[in-house]
Protein backbone atom coordinates (compact mmCIF):
# COMPACT_ATOMS: atom_id res chain seq x y z
CA UNK A 1 0.00 0.00 0.00
CA UNK A 2 0.94 3.76 -0.55
CA UNK A 3 -0.27 7.03 0.03
CA UNK A 4 1.22 8.37 -2.92
CA UNK A 5 -1.87 7.27 -4.47
CA UNK A 6 -4.42 9.21 -5.90
CA UNK A 7 -8.09 7.74 -5.20
CA UNK A 8 -8.79 6.34 -8.89
CA UNK A 9 -5.18 4.46 -8.77
CA UNK A 10 -6.02 2.98 -5.22
CA UNK A 11 -9.11 1.92 -6.28
CA UNK A 12 -8.02 -0.43 -9.54
CA UNK A 13 -4.79 -1.48 -7.25
CA UNK A 14 -4.88 -0.75 -3.68
CA UNK A 15 -4.74 -4.25 -1.45
CA UNK A 16 -4.20 -6.15 -4.00
CA UNK A 17 -2.21 -9.25 -2.73
CA UNK A 18 -0.67 -11.96 -5.56
CA UNK A 19 -0.28 -15.66 -5.24
CA UNK A 20 2.53 -17.37 -6.86
CA UNK A 21 0.85 -17.30 -9.93
CA UNK A 22 0.81 -14.01 -10.38
CA UNK A 23 -2.71 -13.24 -11.54
CA UNK A 24 -4.16 -10.36 -13.10
CA UNK A 25 -7.32 -10.35 -11.77
CA UNK A 26 -7.59 -10.23 -7.80
CA UNK A 27 -7.80 -14.38 -6.91
CA UNK A 28 -11.07 -15.41 -5.18
CA UNK A 29 -9.52 -17.54 -2.18
CA UNK A 30 -13.04 -20.04 -1.84
CA UNK A 31 -11.94 -21.45 1.15
CA UNK A 32 -13.22 -21.76 4.90
CA UNK A 33 -9.45 -23.24 6.32
CA UNK A 34 -5.94 -23.01 5.89
CA UNK A 35 -3.39 -25.90 6.35
CA UNK A 36 -0.53 -25.63 9.00
CA UNK A 37 2.95 -26.96 8.16
CA UNK A 38 2.95 -28.83 12.04
CA UNK A 39 1.17 -29.23 14.98
CA UNK A 40 3.29 -26.65 16.70
CA UNK A 41 2.96 -24.23 13.58
CA UNK A 42 -0.94 -24.11 13.97
CA UNK A 43 -0.66 -23.89 17.83
CA UNK A 44 1.26 -20.43 17.26
CA UNK A 45 -0.99 -19.31 14.77
CA UNK A 46 -3.55 -19.50 17.38
CA UNK A 47 -1.64 -17.64 19.77
CA UNK A 48 -0.80 -15.09 17.62
CA UNK A 49 -2.56 -14.58 14.39
CA UNK A 50 0.61 -13.03 12.42
CA UNK A 51 0.08 -10.39 9.53
CA UNK A 52 -0.85 -12.87 5.82
CA UNK A 53 -1.89 -15.68 8.30
CA UNK A 54 -5.51 -17.10 8.43
CA UNK A 55 -7.19 -19.45 10.59
CA UNK A 56 -10.44 -19.77 9.19
CA UNK A 57 -12.92 -17.73 6.96
CA UNK A 58 -14.93 -16.08 9.65
CA UNK A 59 -11.56 -14.74 11.10
CA UNK A 60 -10.43 -13.06 8.10
CA UNK A 61 -9.43 -14.33 4.39
CA UNK A 62 -6.90 -13.41 1.71
CA UNK A 63 -9.38 -11.80 -0.66
CA UNK A 64 -11.74 -10.46 2.38
CA UNK A 65 -8.48 -8.93 3.22
CA UNK A 66 -7.99 -7.47 -0.35
CA UNK A 67 -11.13 -5.56 -0.14
CA UNK A 68 -10.26 -4.53 3.64
CA UNK A 69 -7.18 -3.10 2.49
CA UNK A 70 -9.09 -1.37 -0.82
CA UNK A 71 -11.61 0.53 1.09
CA UNK A 72 -9.76 1.42 3.63
CA UNK A 73 -7.47 2.93 1.69
CA UNK A 74 -9.73 5.05 0.06
CA UNK A 75 -11.87 6.08 2.72
CA UNK A 76 -8.50 7.17 4.57
CA UNK A 77 -9.36 4.99 7.56
CA UNK A 78 -6.37 2.85 9.16
CA UNK A 79 -8.48 -0.54 8.97
CA UNK A 80 -11.53 -2.15 8.11
CA UNK A 81 -13.92 -5.01 8.58
CA UNK A 82 -16.24 -6.91 5.75
CA UNK A 83 -19.35 -8.04 6.72
CA UNK A 84 -22.14 -10.14 5.63
CA UNK A 85 -24.24 -7.02 4.80
CA UNK A 86 -24.82 -3.77 5.45
CA UNK A 87 -27.12 -4.36 8.50
CA UNK A 88 -24.26 -7.12 9.68
CA UNK A 89 -22.22 -3.46 9.78
CA UNK A 90 -24.37 -1.52 11.73
CA UNK A 91 -25.37 -3.89 14.41
CA UNK A 92 -21.94 -4.73 14.54
CA UNK A 93 -20.20 -1.52 15.06
CA UNK A 94 -22.91 -0.40 17.52
CA UNK A 95 -23.06 -3.36 19.54
CA UNK A 96 -19.70 -4.33 19.56
CA UNK A 97 -18.53 -1.37 21.24
CA UNK A 98 -21.98 -0.65 23.55
CA UNK A 99 -22.84 -2.23 26.85
CA UNK A 100 -26.29 -1.85 29.34
CA UNK A 101 -26.33 2.02 30.74
CA UNK A 102 -24.56 3.40 27.59
CA UNK A 103 -26.12 6.33 26.16
CA UNK A 104 -26.14 6.83 22.31
CA UNK A 105 -28.25 9.77 20.64
CA UNK A 106 -29.14 8.96 17.01
CA UNK A 107 -30.62 10.94 13.83
CA UNK A 108 -34.79 9.99 13.77
CA UNK A 109 -34.38 9.99 10.07
CA UNK A 110 -32.89 6.40 9.21
CA UNK A 111 -33.04 3.03 7.24
CA UNK A 112 -36.02 1.10 8.59
CA UNK A 113 -33.46 -1.28 9.42
CA UNK A 114 -30.86 0.83 11.13
CA UNK A 115 -34.04 1.99 13.35
CA UNK A 116 -35.08 -1.38 14.31
CA UNK A 117 -31.62 -1.64 15.81
CA UNK A 118 -31.41 1.29 17.61
CA UNK A 119 -34.90 1.55 18.81
CA UNK A 120 -36.06 -2.13 19.39
CA UNK A 121 -32.39 -4.31 20.19
CA UNK A 122 -29.96 -2.01 21.86
CA UNK A 123 -32.79 -0.83 24.71
CA UNK A 124 -33.64 -4.37 25.26
CA UNK A 125 -30.02 -4.76 26.50
CA UNK A 126 -30.06 -1.76 28.70
CA UNK A 127 -28.93 0.80 26.33
CA UNK A 128 -30.63 3.89 26.00
CA UNK A 129 -31.09 5.67 23.05
CA UNK A 130 -32.30 9.63 22.18
CA UNK A 131 -33.64 10.38 18.74
CA UNK A 132 -32.96 13.73 17.34
CA UNK A 133 -33.72 15.67 14.10
CA UNK A 134 -30.46 15.46 12.69
CA UNK A 135 -30.28 18.75 10.61
CA UNK A 136 -30.97 20.63 14.02
CA UNK A 137 -27.71 21.28 16.37
CA UNK A 138 -29.17 22.47 19.08
CA UNK A 139 -30.81 19.06 19.52
CA UNK A 140 -27.67 17.16 19.16
CA UNK A 141 -26.20 19.47 21.76
CA UNK A 142 -28.92 19.16 24.42
CA UNK A 143 -28.91 15.17 23.59
CA UNK A 144 -25.23 14.59 24.44
CA UNK A 145 -24.26 14.36 27.42
CA UNK A 146 -21.48 13.44 29.30
CA UNK A 147 -22.84 9.51 29.53
CA UNK A 148 -22.95 9.24 25.67
CA UNK A 149 -21.09 6.57 24.34
CA UNK A 150 -22.06 7.27 20.52
CA UNK A 151 -23.89 9.00 17.99
CA UNK A 152 -25.43 7.81 14.92
CA UNK A 153 -26.77 9.09 12.02
CA UNK A 154 -26.86 9.08 8.29
CA UNK A 155 -24.74 11.48 6.02
CA UNK A 156 -27.52 12.11 3.50
CA UNK A 157 -31.06 10.98 4.94
CA UNK A 158 -32.97 8.04 3.37
CA UNK A 159 -35.14 8.70 1.78
CA UNK A 160 -35.80 12.67 2.38
CA UNK A 161 -32.05 13.44 1.48
CA UNK A 162 -31.34 16.03 4.58
CA UNK A 163 -27.69 16.22 5.29
CA UNK A 164 -26.01 16.01 8.69
CA UNK A 165 -23.22 18.54 9.60
CA UNK A 166 -20.52 15.66 10.59
CA UNK A 167 -17.91 18.53 11.62
CA UNK A 168 -20.56 20.09 13.69
CA UNK A 169 -21.90 16.96 15.38
CA UNK A 170 -18.53 15.77 15.64
CA UNK A 171 -17.19 18.52 17.45
CA UNK A 172 -20.25 18.60 19.96
CA UNK A 173 -19.98 14.53 20.66
CA UNK A 174 -15.93 14.45 20.99
CA UNK A 175 -16.49 17.16 23.72
CA UNK A 176 -18.02 14.28 25.57
CA UNK A 177 -15.70 11.77 24.26
CA UNK A 178 -18.55 9.50 22.37
CA UNK A 179 -17.89 7.96 19.61
CA UNK A 180 -19.18 9.55 16.24
CA UNK A 181 -20.43 6.61 13.88
CA UNK A 182 -21.77 7.22 10.69
CA UNK A 183 -23.45 5.05 7.68
CA UNK A 184 -22.34 6.81 4.94
CA UNK A 185 -24.12 5.13 2.24
CA UNK A 186 -25.89 8.42 0.31
CA UNK A 187 -22.89 9.88 0.26
CA UNK A 188 -20.87 7.34 -1.39
CA UNK A 189 -16.68 6.01 -0.74
CA UNK A 190 -16.53 8.60 -3.64
CA UNK A 191 -17.56 11.62 -2.49
CA UNK A 192 -17.23 11.12 1.40
CA UNK A 193 -14.78 13.09 3.19
CA UNK A 194 -16.11 11.49 6.61
CA UNK A 195 -13.25 10.55 8.64
CA UNK A 196 -11.26 13.89 7.66
CA UNK A 197 -14.23 15.60 8.99
CA UNK A 198 -14.44 13.90 12.32
CA UNK A 199 -16.50 10.79 11.46
CA UNK A 200 -14.46 7.53 13.83
CA UNK A 201 -16.38 5.20 12.41
CA UNK A 202 -18.01 5.18 8.60
CA UNK A 203 -20.14 2.21 7.65
CA UNK A 204 -21.44 1.33 4.10
CA UNK A 205 -23.40 -1.12 2.84
CA UNK A 206 -21.84 -2.38 0.49
CA UNK A 207 -25.20 -3.70 -1.60
CA UNK A 208 -25.60 -0.34 -2.71
CA UNK A 209 -23.03 2.07 -4.68
CA UNK A 210 -19.54 -0.69 -3.84
CA UNK A 211 -20.96 -3.58 -5.69
CA UNK A 212 -23.25 -0.88 -7.86
CA UNK A 213 -24.76 -3.79 -10.43
CA UNK A 214 -26.99 -5.25 -8.06
CA UNK A 215 -25.73 -8.70 -7.56
CA UNK A 216 -24.56 -8.98 -3.36
CA UNK A 217 -24.92 -8.39 -0.40
CA UNK A 218 -22.07 -6.80 1.79
CA UNK A 219 -20.86 -4.20 3.93
CA UNK A 220 -18.15 -2.90 5.90
CA UNK A 221 -17.44 -0.84 9.07
CA UNK A 222 -14.08 1.73 8.78
CA UNK A 223 -12.21 3.31 11.96
CA UNK A 224 -9.07 3.22 13.60
CA UNK A 225 -6.73 -0.61 13.76
CA UNK A 226 -7.58 -0.26 17.54
CA UNK A 227 -11.37 -0.51 17.10
CA UNK A 228 -11.57 -2.62 13.96
CA UNK A 229 -9.27 -4.94 15.26
CA UNK A 230 -9.64 -4.34 18.76
CA UNK A 231 -13.28 -4.30 19.36
CA UNK A 232 -15.20 -5.08 15.92
CA UNK A 233 -13.25 -8.14 14.79
CA UNK A 234 -13.35 -10.41 17.99
CA UNK A 235 -16.99 -9.39 17.93
CA UNK A 236 -17.61 -10.51 14.30
CA UNK A 237 -15.89 -12.90 14.05
CA UNK A 238 -17.48 -14.56 17.04
CA UNK A 239 -21.07 -13.52 16.04
CA UNK A 240 -20.65 -14.73 12.61
CA UNK A 241 -21.46 -11.49 10.27
CA UNK A 242 -18.58 -11.53 7.91
CA UNK A 243 -17.97 -11.69 4.36
CA UNK A 244 -17.61 -14.39 2.10
CA UNK A 245 -14.40 -14.54 0.18
CA UNK A 246 -16.80 -14.59 -3.04
CA UNK A 247 -18.55 -11.62 -2.18
CA UNK A 248 -15.48 -10.08 -1.37
CA UNK A 249 -13.99 -10.68 -4.95
CA UNK A 250 -17.83 -8.84 -6.43
CA UNK A 251 -16.95 -5.71 -4.21
CA UNK A 252 -13.41 -5.70 -5.30
CA UNK A 253 -14.56 -5.71 -8.67
CA UNK A 254 -17.09 -3.00 -7.71
CA UNK A 255 -14.45 -0.92 -6.22
CA UNK A 256 -12.87 -0.71 -9.57
CA UNK A 257 -15.20 1.18 -11.59
CA UNK A 258 -17.16 2.76 -7.92
CA UNK A 259 -15.43 6.43 -9.73
CA UNK A 260 -16.56 6.14 -12.88
CA UNK A 261 -19.85 4.59 -12.14
CA UNK A 262 -21.05 7.17 -9.04
CA UNK A 263 -19.68 10.52 -10.93
CA UNK A 264 -21.45 9.55 -13.85
CA UNK A 265 -24.73 8.58 -11.63
CA UNK A 266 -24.17 12.29 -9.84
CA UNK A 267 -24.16 14.26 -12.99
CA UNK A 268 -27.34 12.74 -14.40
CA UNK A 269 -28.95 13.58 -10.95
CA UNK A 270 -28.27 16.76 -10.78
CA UNK A 271 -29.01 17.21 -15.13
CA UNK A 272 -32.56 15.94 -13.68
CA UNK A 273 -33.20 18.07 -10.87
CA UNK A 274 -32.14 20.79 -12.95
CA UNK A 275 -34.82 20.09 -15.89
CA UNK A 276 -37.55 19.24 -13.05
CA UNK A 277 -37.16 22.58 -11.55
CA UNK A 278 -39.80 23.83 -12.98
CA UNK A 279 -42.06 21.41 -14.46
CA UNK A 280 -45.55 21.37 -13.80
CA UNK A 281 -46.43 17.89 -12.48
CA UNK A 282 -43.69 17.75 -9.99
CA UNK A 283 -43.93 19.75 -6.18
CA UNK A 284 -40.37 19.44 -5.50
CA UNK A 285 -37.36 18.09 -6.76
CA UNK A 286 -34.65 17.31 -4.06
CA UNK A 287 -31.29 16.74 -4.65
CA UNK A 288 -28.52 17.84 -2.17
CA UNK A 289 -26.28 18.42 -4.83
CA UNK A 290 -28.64 21.24 -6.59
CA UNK A 291 -28.17 24.56 -5.94
CA UNK A 292 -32.24 24.39 -5.30
CA UNK A 293 -31.57 22.57 -2.31
CA UNK A 294 -31.40 24.23 1.32
CA UNK A 295 -28.65 22.56 2.15
CA UNK A 296 -26.54 22.90 -0.98
CA UNK A 297 -23.60 24.82 0.72
CA UNK A 298 -23.64 22.37 3.33
CA UNK A 299 -23.49 19.51 0.49
CA UNK A 300 -20.72 20.99 -1.23
CA UNK A 301 -18.47 21.49 1.58
CA UNK A 302 -18.74 18.21 3.12
CA UNK A 303 -18.66 15.80 -0.20
CA UNK A 304 -18.67 17.93 -2.68
CA UNK A 305 -21.29 16.13 -4.59
CA UNK A 306 -24.73 15.04 -3.98
CA UNK A 307 -24.98 11.61 -4.06
CA UNK A 308 -26.97 9.41 -6.89
CA UNK A 309 -30.57 9.97 -5.34
CA UNK A 310 -33.29 12.54 -6.67
CA UNK A 311 -36.88 12.32 -4.74
CA UNK A 312 -39.50 13.71 -6.13
CA UNK A 313 -42.70 15.04 -4.49
CA UNK A 314 -45.60 14.13 -7.01
CA UNK A 315 -48.74 15.53 -4.77
CA UNK A 316 -49.91 12.27 -3.82
CA UNK A 317 -49.64 8.58 -4.04
CA UNK A 318 -52.20 8.03 -7.17
CA UNK A 319 -49.80 10.41 -8.81
CA UNK A 320 -46.94 8.48 -7.41
CA UNK A 321 -48.38 5.16 -8.37
CA UNK A 322 -49.47 6.62 -11.83
CA UNK A 323 -45.56 7.79 -12.33
CA UNK A 324 -44.17 4.67 -11.51
CA UNK A 325 -46.69 2.81 -13.55
CA UNK A 326 -45.55 4.68 -16.68
CA UNK A 327 -41.82 4.19 -16.67
CA UNK A 328 -40.44 2.18 -19.36
CA UNK A 329 -36.88 2.12 -18.10
CA UNK A 330 -36.53 3.10 -15.06
CA UNK A 331 -37.15 -0.08 -12.80
CA UNK A 332 -39.80 -0.19 -9.82
CA UNK A 333 -37.45 -2.04 -6.98
CA UNK A 334 -35.73 -1.01 -3.90
CA UNK A 335 -31.66 -1.44 -4.12
CA UNK A 336 -29.75 2.25 -4.88
CA UNK A 337 -26.54 2.76 -6.03
CA UNK A 338 -27.35 0.38 -8.95
CA UNK A 339 -26.17 0.90 -12.82
CA UNK A 340 -29.74 0.09 -13.44
CA UNK A 341 -32.01 3.51 -12.79
CA UNK A 342 -34.32 2.35 -10.31
CA UNK A 343 -37.31 4.46 -8.35
CA UNK A 344 -39.17 3.22 -5.04
CA UNK A 345 -42.19 4.90 -3.29
CA UNK A 346 -40.96 5.00 0.01
CA UNK A 347 -44.38 5.35 2.25
CA UNK A 348 -45.98 1.89 0.55
CA UNK A 349 -42.64 -0.17 0.64
CA UNK A 350 -39.41 0.18 2.22
CA UNK A 351 -41.03 2.94 5.08
CA UNK A 352 -44.47 1.21 5.35
CA UNK A 353 -44.42 0.03 8.60
CA UNK A 354 -43.78 3.57 10.32
CA UNK A 355 -46.81 4.96 11.72
CA UNK A 356 -48.24 7.73 9.98
CA UNK A 357 -47.52 10.68 12.23
CA UNK A 358 -43.36 9.38 11.90
CA UNK A 359 -43.87 9.73 8.49
CA UNK A 360 -44.87 13.46 8.58
CA UNK A 361 -42.24 14.24 10.65
CA UNK A 362 -39.42 12.74 8.47
CA UNK A 363 -41.16 14.41 5.40
CA UNK A 364 -42.48 10.54 3.70
CA UNK A 365 -45.29 12.01 2.05
CA UNK A 366 -47.79 10.20 0.25
CA UNK A 367 -46.83 11.48 -2.97
CA UNK A 368 -42.47 11.16 -2.73
CA UNK A 369 -40.74 8.94 -5.05
CA UNK A 370 -37.09 8.12 -4.18
CA UNK A 371 -35.35 7.86 -7.97
CA UNK A 372 -31.72 6.47 -7.70
CA UNK A 373 -29.82 7.17 -10.60
CA UNK A 374 -28.23 4.43 -12.96
CA UNK A 375 -25.20 4.62 -15.89
CA UNK A 376 -27.93 4.52 -18.18
CA UNK A 377 -28.01 7.26 -21.09
CA UNK A 378 -28.62 10.63 -19.70
CA UNK A 379 -30.83 12.14 -22.51
CA UNK A 380 -33.07 8.18 -22.41
CA UNK A 381 -33.39 8.60 -18.74
CA UNK A 382 -34.77 12.41 -18.85
CA UNK A 383 -37.05 11.48 -21.73
CA UNK A 384 -38.46 8.66 -20.01
CA UNK A 385 -39.01 10.53 -16.43
CA UNK A 386 -40.71 13.35 -19.02
CA UNK A 387 -43.21 11.49 -20.70
CA UNK A 388 -43.85 9.48 -17.22
CA UNK A 389 -45.05 12.62 -15.69
CA UNK A 390 -46.97 13.36 -19.06
CA UNK A 391 -49.19 10.64 -17.67
CA UNK A 392 -49.41 11.54 -14.01
C1 LIG B 1 -29.25 -0.45 2.39
C2 LIG B 1 -28.88 0.32 3.56
C3 LIG B 1 -28.48 -0.32 4.75
C4 LIG B 1 -28.49 -1.83 4.90
O1 LIG B 1 -27.65 -2.48 4.00
P1 LIG B 1 -27.86 -4.02 3.59
O2 LIG B 1 -26.66 -4.30 2.76
O3 LIG B 1 -29.14 -4.08 2.83
O4 LIG B 1 -27.91 -4.83 4.83
C5 LIG B 1 -28.14 0.47 5.83
N1 LIG B 1 -28.17 1.81 5.75
C6 LIG B 1 -28.53 2.47 4.62
C7 LIG B 1 -28.53 3.96 4.61
C8 LIG B 1 -28.90 1.75 3.49
O5 LIG B 1 -29.27 2.40 2.38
Amino acid sequence: MTNEWNTRTALVHGGTARSQWGEVSEAIFLTQGFVYDSAEAAQARFIETGPDEYIYARYGNPTTAMFEKRIAMIEGAEDAFATASGMAAVSGALTSMLKAGDHVVAARALFGSCLYVLSEVLTRYGVEVTFVDGTDLDQWQTAIRPDTAAVFFETIANPTLEVVDIEAVAKLAHAHGATVIVDNVFATPVFSRAINQGADVVIYSATKHIDGQGRALGGVILGTREFIRGTVEPYMKHTGGSMSPFTAWVMLKGLETIDLRVRAQAATALALTDALQDHPKVKRAIYPGHPSHSQHDLTTRLMDKGGTVVALDLGGQAEAFRFLNALKIVLISNNLGDTKSIITHPATTTHQRLPDEQKATLGITPGLVRLSLGIEDEGDLIADIRQALDAV
